[in-house]
């Protein structure tokens, strides 16, 4: 094949191979990154703001919800770095929406025990998460995952999706007090000792994972499920972790 034409799938996989072999650690986000986080979390605010607005005529479901997400929008502005743990931020959200329509804090309890329960219930791996994690383990490397979030939710997140025994390091904004797009990166590089080019970092998000690792020389994967390739380049990116299972 004349060399001017634009790599091959099968060029671009041996290269991402090539820098893959030269890394001791693999990072990931967490949220949308190893699990469908959204989805839990659309489901656990679902069930949540049927509760408050049942049994209130007057309140539609769609004016709890613009409510909620409002006291959500600016709860987590400042991307958890205030060392509040996930009750906390969800009770303050709750707290907001029911002020708001004046209905006292009588279901508060209730509706943070009911999140989490949904939550849990829904907690679900990314296809070929854990085989991935498997394979990077086999391979003598190691595993960090670095996630905007309360500590003690991710924690949790990681003990029930089963995958805990594969991370050798969690770091979380709420517990270095930096977000990600401020200094986590450099922070994490600094509590594990070591150097920019030892690690390479899997993410979803171009804005909060690719570009703040990239700005601290690390290698980054983006994980774009909507691509229809593989893999492309610039960013290096993925379609599902299925495909960096075998690249490692
Ligand atoms: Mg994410």
């Amino acid at each position: 094949m004349p060399s001017s034409l634009p790599s091959t799938s099968s060029n671009a996989e041996d290269q991402v191979r090539a820098t893959l072999d030269t890394r001791s650690w693999i990072g990931f986000d967490l949220d949308d990154t190893l699990h469908e986080f959204r989805k839990a979390s659309c489901a656990a605010t679902a069930h949540c703001l049927t509760l408050i607005a049942q049994g209130h005529l007057n309140i539609s479901r769609e004016a709890v919800q613009a409510r909620y997400q409002e006291a959500l929008r600016q709860g987590t502005s400042n991307a958890f770095v205030d060392g509040k743990t996930s009750h906390d931020y969800r009770r303050d959200r709750f707290s907001a929406t029911l002020d708001h329509f004046g209905l006292g804090q009588g279901l508060i309890d209730d509706l943070i025990t009911s999140y989490e329960r949904v939550l849990v219930q829904n907690l679900t791996l990314k296809p070929g998460a854990v085989s991935l994690l498997r394979a990077i383990k086999s391979s003598g490397r190691r595993i960090v995952v670095i996630t905007e979030g309360p500590q003690d939710a991710q924690e949790r997140a990681l003990r029930d999706l089963g995958i805990s025994e594969y991370v050798d390091f969690l770091a979380t904004t709420n517990h270095f007090g930096v977000s990600k797009t401020s200094g986590l990166f450099l922070k994490v590089l600094d509590q594990l000792a070591i150097q920019a080019h030892e690690i390479a970092y899997v993410g979803d998000s171009i804005e909060r994972d690719i570009a703040p690792a990239t700005a601290e020389g690390i290698y980054a994967i983006h994980l774009d499920e909507k691509q229809s390739s593989r893999l492309t380049q610039e960013p290096v990116t993925i379609n599902s972790l299925v495909v960096l299972e075998s690249l490692v």
